[in-house]
C-alpha cells in the first residue's frame, strides 16, 4: 500500500552539508517533498519532508535515517480550517511561521496551504473563533 508520511527531521551538525534525502530516495525508490529546511543557530538542520511510497519501503528509509543518527518525529496530526466559520480576519496569517496562511489576492480572503503546514499548533489558540481545527 502507498503511503505518504510527514516528518520533521533534526539533522546532526556533521551530516548538516550531506546529500542525506537525496541519497535515501535513490537507494530506496521513494518520492520526497520538502516542506521546510532551515540550519539552526548551532548549526544543525531541520527539515518537514514528505515521503511517499510503498509502507515497507518507506518504513526501512525512515529506520535508515535513524540509524543515520537523524532524529525523526512523525507528524501524525492535521490542521484544517472551517470555511464557514472563517472570518478572513488574517490573524492567523500573522502566526504562521510557514505561510501556509496566506492572504489570496484573487478571492480576497485568507486561504490555508495544508502542504506547507508543520502542525506547529501557533495558529489554533490565536483563531478566536476556533475555526482551525485539529485533525487526529
Ligand atoms: S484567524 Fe481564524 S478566523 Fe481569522 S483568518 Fe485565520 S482561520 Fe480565519
Ligand atoms: S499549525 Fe503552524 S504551520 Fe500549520 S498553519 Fe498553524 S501556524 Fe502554520
Amino acid at each position: 500500500m502507498k503511503i505518504s508520511e510527514r516528518v520533521v527531521l533534526k539533522f546532526p551538525k556533521e551530516l548538516v552539508d550531506k546529500p542525506t534525502i537525496s541519497t535515501l530516495v535513490r537507494k530506496y525508490d521513494i518520492e520526497f517533498n520538502i516542506l521546510q529546511a532551515q540550519v539552526l543557530p548551532q548549526k544543525e538542520g531541520v527539515m518537514v519532508v514528505i515521503f511517499t511510497g510503498e509502507e515497507d519501503i518507506v518504513k526501512q528509509a525512515l529506520k535508515d535515517l535513524k540509524n543515520q543518527n537523524v532524529v525523526l518525529q512523525r507528524l501524525k496530526q492535521d490542521i484544517t480550517k472551517d470555511e464557514k466559520i472563517c472570518t478572513h480576519c488574517g490573524v492567523c496569517i500573522g502566526l504562521c511561521p510557514t505561510n501556509a496562511f496566506y492572504y489570496d489576492k484573487e478571492t480576497k480572503k485568507v486561504a490555508f496551504d495544508y502542504e506547507k503546514c508543520i502542525t506547529c499548533m501557533l495558529c489554533v489558540k490565536g483563531c478566536m473563533v476556533r475555526a482551525i481545527k485539529i485533525k487526529f
